[in-house]
């Protein structure tokens, strides 16, 4: 049963390294082979918007004019996901849909067909790897504290939730909890970080804070959600929940 592999599924870039960093390394510790499947392209106009200055960066304190296309925004995103990766030792990395992702902007106008797609490549896995553990955030259960969710982890949540009757090994990380004041993040089950998994957890993190130009490094990241980066690299706990 050990020899099953734990598989880690990523709504976005820079999720499991908020998330569940330090839960991919309690299962590698543990002597499970980890899985990581990324699940979204990358798609996002307002970071576009920063790095090319139609935005002004509070971060740098200037106007960035990096000149991106969306196709190369996307590709920076992704490098920094399988940075990542690396650093926390996962055994395969997928980037669904032959390593495009899905479409991020899809929930917002056919969730519905989104909620489909994430489905079906759940269920594709659990046919390759019978008995697999699966592993997703928490979606409807994980609002920012102005209560607003966002639907690619929702659908996530959902077709899990749809699964139950199929698959009965999920279990579920929170990532907006940690914009939360430390005192008010709460879920199902909350995991304390050994030393060894919190440094794993970190390194992957400092990988979308990582701000390097001329390598194509952008800290997309960290221009994205600094506030989340910040709080998962100070918290020494990883937020759980199981299905209902
Ligand atoms: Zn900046």
């Amino acid at each position: 049963m050990s020899n099953w592999p734990a598989i880690f599924y990523s709504p976005h870039q820079d999720d499991e390294a908020i998330g569940f960093a330090g839960a991919i390394r309690e299962h590698k510790e543990a002597g499970r082979p980890v899985y990581l499947v990324l699940l979204t392209n990358g798609i996002n106009p307002g970071l576009l918007d920063i790095l090319n200055g139609r935005v002004y960066c509070g971060w740098h304190q200037t106007y960035h004019n990096y000149q991106l296309t969306m196709e190369q925004l996307m590709w920076a995103r992704k490098i920094e996901f399988v940075a990542s990766a690396k650093r926390l030792g996962v055994d395969r990395t997928y980037i669904v849909e032959d390593g495009q992702g899905l479409d991020d902007g899809e929930p917002y106008y056919d969730y519905a067909g989104f909620l489909t797609r994430v489905t079906n490549i759940i269920q594709r896995f659990e046919s390759e790897f019978s008995g697999a553990s699966h592993k997703l955030v928490s979606g409807s259960l994980d609002a920012w504290p102005d209560g607003s969710r966002n639907p690619t982890h929702v659908a996530c949540w959902e077709a899990a939730i749809s699964l139950r009757n199929q698959i009965t090994d999920f279990r579920f990380y929170r990532v907006y909890v940690y914009g939360h004041p430390l005192n008010d993040r709460n879920a199902g089950f909350i995991l304390n970080l050994r030393s060894s998994w919190l440094d794993a957890k970190r390194e992957a993190l400092n990988q979308y804070k990582f701000f390097n130009p001329d390598a194509g490094r952008f800290a997309l990241g960290y221009h994205s959600v600094p506030t989340l980066i910040d709080a998962a690299f100070e918290d020494g706990k990883e937020y759980l929940d199981f299905l209902p």
